[in-house]
């Protein structure tokens, strides 16, 4: 569905982050992006939601096809309607708005404007604690909070293909377990296609499928995520968790 073959991303035209990067999402699947910090797992996921230009850096080799289709150098707002859709860390939801108003803001760009509202109550299904927060302003919202609605309004967009940069970050242990777990449920109940860049290998091999290893711009390992999980020298080498 998704292949991203051997790119090059460079930042203020000298820093280059991607060095050949691959990498390769099949339809209905997880796939988790791993990796240490600055390993240009961000990059990847700024390379295909078309973002990368806007914080000054550019695809200098290579291709990302979705779908069959060049994505190349395309603008954000075309790749939204291509499909994909890039969730951003939780505190990038919209802090005045309330918790209902940011999922409908999900929705802007679809196509299909009739089952809107009954989208929202499925949302409010997978996260039963954003049902009770609904007319409260994100700004007030615990981390794990505003994680959960950037997920949802993700879902919101109603996308072929979520990208997820680090749901687990700086949110409670128990509440990351949960979180992970609604995400593996939206994937099955909706069929969503999802790649995840996480740090915490654990809890995001757990859920996926498929895992790749970034180092210094490029994939240094890869594999089905319980081959990954389970074996020792990857855990130690690679994950560092022993
Ligand atoms: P992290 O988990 O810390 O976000 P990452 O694996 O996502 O790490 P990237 O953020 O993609 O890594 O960074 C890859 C490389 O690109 C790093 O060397 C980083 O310093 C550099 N870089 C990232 N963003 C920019 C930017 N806007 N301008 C210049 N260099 C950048």
């Amino acid at each position: 569905m998704l292949h991203v073959n051997n790119v090059e991303a460079v930042y203020s035209k000298i820093i280059l982050a991607l060095k050949g990067m691959s990498l390769h999402v099949p339809e209905g699947k997880i796939v988790a992006l791993l990796g240490s910090n600055g390993a240009g797992k961000s990059t990847t996921l700024k390379s295909i939601s078309g973002l990368l230009s806007g914080e000054g850096g550019q695809i200098t080799a290579g291709t990302i096809e979705f779908q069959g289709k060049k994505l190349n150098n395309i603008t954000p707002d075309v790749i939204v309607k291509n499909g994909i859709f890039l969730c951003m860390e939780g505190r990038h939801v919209f802090r005045d708005l309330t918790v209902e108003e940011n999922l409908m803001a999900g929705a802007y760009s679809r196509k299909d404007r009739t089952n809107i509202k009954a989208d929202m109550e499925k949302i409010f299904v997978y996260f039963p604690k954003l049902k009770a927060l609904r007319s409260r302003k994100a700004g007030y919202l615990s981390g794990g909070e505003q994680q959960m609605l950037a997920i949802g309004r993700g879902i919101m967009a109603k996308p072929k293909l979520l990208l997820l940069d680090e749901p687990s970050l700086g949110i409670a242990p128990l509440l990351v377990k949960e979180i992970f777990q609604i995400i593996k449920r939206i994937n099955e109940e909706e069929g969503t296609s999802m790649l995840v860049v996480e740090q915490n290998a654990n809890v995001a091999l757990s859920i996926a499928d498929y895992g790749y290893i970034m180092e210094n711009g490029r994939v240094v390992m890869q594999g089905k995520a319980d081959y990954l999980l389970s074996n020792e020298e990857v855990r130690e080498h690679y994950l560092g968790i022993g």
